[in-house]
């Protein structure tokens, strides 16, 4: 145990966790050079076309310091963007220590802030890493000085590298075995071990990620689920390196796999203690506290046949996701399907493609809306998460909305536009502090504004330069409205949504017109309309077609027919038929849309 170190790398997204993590595993790894690709722990495909993390993951590595001594050492790569922060204060519950890592040419951003903060909190040794300081534009002083001024951690260890040409790394690893403490806890006590993640796999089942804190666990044990005092028996376990390695034994302080050849889902949840139902230990660990999503929407899969295999799909996924929530839903225009949780707009878009590539679904999605709280007359409270089922006007007394406490940092430059968006998005200023280069702001602003366009436009008006980070901290007494949006007078339910009156008629224009522009002219005219109440407050109309798509070829070149046609079929599948009117995907999305 006492050559054991085990740590996460945090930082804020694209400072170079993934890069440096890949040359720790180079230098020490379980791989071949032929089995070494770049960014080799984002193995899902959706991770390595969009260049982000989205899952932690962890590998064991294996490391001879300058004395011939031997250290086995288990990190864990953790997800930068907001949207996946308890992927991080997961990965951190399984760690002594934490490397933050901040880009040199670039300096503090928000997430760097609050993942540092989280890994203080839970008591982590943390080692400041100035990365990427083979770029001619690396100042890793001036950024040294961000660290100790913004953050308030002293840079006395520092460690100045680039994970891009491996500059440093022996430094840094020698850093972490003398820095970081060995793990805590009792090779002879009963067996406590904390689930950190889980996944389904169709062959296996559940392969659950395991750090053990207390006592050992072996393959053959009788184990018990403290949370539900279930017994299962350990039937292979092991380590990542990142190959999946089978050992014979995991002792207090490695983190490892284990595979019970459990079948039925949510029978091990994250968070949840394993201990031996032999020698069991009195309490379970303290687990992780449960998070709430922040935004909802309805997903329907386009062909209604697929219900039952949705809801596979999503059990499946949501083992492997603690934060996504969802439960069965029927709405009049898209049939059944279900209402789900995220923690943001790109946890969304994520769980959406990941059902899509991975389950083979082919979905429609509401747009997403956060949830409000209201009062009713008969002061029973409420929480909406669904326009739809907006009470009775009469029966409200109070309707209030998410507030969520803003840190943005932003170089001072932009200091003007920045402030003006914050006030457009209704924004509250709650403390501005001047550091050296950069401003730290923090504002109140009401949920709904930050989670669709906020981060975009934030990143537009600052040159990328600006970050953000933020959490809900309140409801707030607000004057919202239900907008509906009635395609040839018919009222549809998934379309619905709830807008702040101080802008309700321009949204509603905006609206009525961006849908204008996305569906698809018909044979007939289409009239769309957008009412609060009984009032229709904007409309517009997509008058009816006139050619077909084929009339556009004037010649008669055969394959460009087809790759029309081929085109016009590939643009219906993601379309709903809605009352005659075929509805695509993005026209549920207007209210994202607009600025
Ligand atoms: P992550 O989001 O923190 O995991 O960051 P990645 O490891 O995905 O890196 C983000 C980008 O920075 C990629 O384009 C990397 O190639 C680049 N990068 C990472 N480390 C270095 C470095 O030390 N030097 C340079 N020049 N580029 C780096
Ligand atoms: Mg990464």
């Amino acid at each position: 145990m006492k050559n054991i170190r085990n740590f996460s790398i945090i930082a804020h997204i694209d400072h170079g966790k993934s890069t440096l993590s890949d040359r720790f595993i180079q230098k020490c790894g379980g791989l071949s050079e032929r089995e070494m690709s770049s960014q080799v722990l984002d193995t899902m495909d959706l991770e390595k076309e969009r260049g982000i993390t989205i899952k932690a993951q962890s590998v064991s590595i294996f490391y001879t310091d300058k004395n011939e001594k031997k250290f086995n050492l288990n990190f864990i790569d953790t997800p930068g963007h907001v949207d996946f922060s308890y992927e991080v204060s997961r990965s951190l519950s399984a760690s002594e220590g934490a490397l933050l890592i901040v880009d040199s040419s670039q300096g503090v951003e928000a997430q760097t802030i609050a993942n540092c903060y989280t890994a203080v909190d839970m008591g982590l040794i943390v080692i400041p890493v100035l990365n990427k300081i083979d770029l001619p534009t690396a100042d890793a002083t001036r950024v040294e000085k961000e660290i100790e001024n913004i953050i308030g951690i002293s840079c006395k260890n520092s460690i100045k590298c680039s994970g891009k040409t491996g500059i440093g790394i022996d430094s840094l690893l020698e850093s972490i075995i003398n820095n970081i403490p060995c793990p805590k806890g009792n090779i002879d006590s009963p067996l406590q071990a904390l689930v950190i993640d889980s996944w389904f796999d169709n062959y296996l089942g559940i392969v659950s990620l395991i750090r053990v804190k207390n006592g050992s666990i072996k393959k053959g044990s009788k184990i018990r689920i403290m949370s539900s005092s279930k017994t299962y028996f350990v039937e292979e376990l092991g380590i990542f390196t990142p190959k999946k390695i089978t050992k014979n034994m995991l002792i207090c302080g490695e983190i490892g796999w284990i595979i019970c050849g459990i079948k039925k889902i949510h029978s091990i949840l994250v968070g949840d203690t394993i201990t031996l139902d032999h020698y069991p230990a009195l309490l379970p660990l303290s687990g992780f506290k449960k998070i709430k999503p922040q935004i909802y929407a309805g997903m329907y899969p386009t062909q209604s046949d697929q219900f039952l295999y949705f809801k596979e799909a999503l059990q499946k996924l949501s083992l492997n996701d603690a934060s996504l929530f969802y439960e069965t839903d029927n709405c009049s225009a898209l049939g059944f399907g279900f209402r789900c949780g995220f923690l943001g707009l790109l946890h969304m878009e994520i769980i959406q493609s990941r059902l899509e590539r991975e389950y083979g679904l082919n979905l429609i999605s509401t747009a997403p809306t956060v949830i409000y709280e209201i009062l009713l007359h008969n002061n029973k409270i409420i929480y909406l998460d669904n326009p739809s089922k907006f009470p009775n006007k009469t029966m409200i007394k109070e309707l209030r909305e998410p507030i969520a406490e803003c840190n943005i940092l932003l170089p001072k430059k932009y200091l003007g536009n920045v402030l003006s968006l914050c006030s457009e998005k209704r924004g509250k200023q709650k403390n501005m502090v001047f550091h050296n280069r950069q401003i730290s702001l923090t504002y109140e602003i009401p949920l709904s504004e930050i989670v669709f366009n906020f981060f975009d436009r934030l990143k537009s008006i600052s040159s990328g330069y600006a970050s953000l980070e933020y959490s809900f901290i309140k409801f707030k007494k607000s004057n919202l409205d239900r907008l509906d949006i009635l395609i040839n007078s018919e009222k549809i339910d998934a379309l619905s949504l709830i807008i702040h009156k101080k802008n309700s008629f321009n949204q509603a224009k905006k609206i009525v017109k961006k849908m204008k522009d996305l569906i698809p002219r018909q044979q007939f005219n289409i009239a769309i309309q957008a009412s609060i109440g009984n009032n229709i407050i904007a409309r517009s109309t997509i008058k009816q077609l006139r050619k077909n798509v084929i009339a556009k070829c004037y010649g008669g070149d055969i394959t460009r027919k087809k790759k029309l046609l081929e085109k016009q079929k590939r643009g219906k599948k993601r379309m709903k038929n809605i009352g005659n009117v075929d509805i695509p995907q993005e026209a549920f999305f207007s209210i994202l849309k607009i600025n």
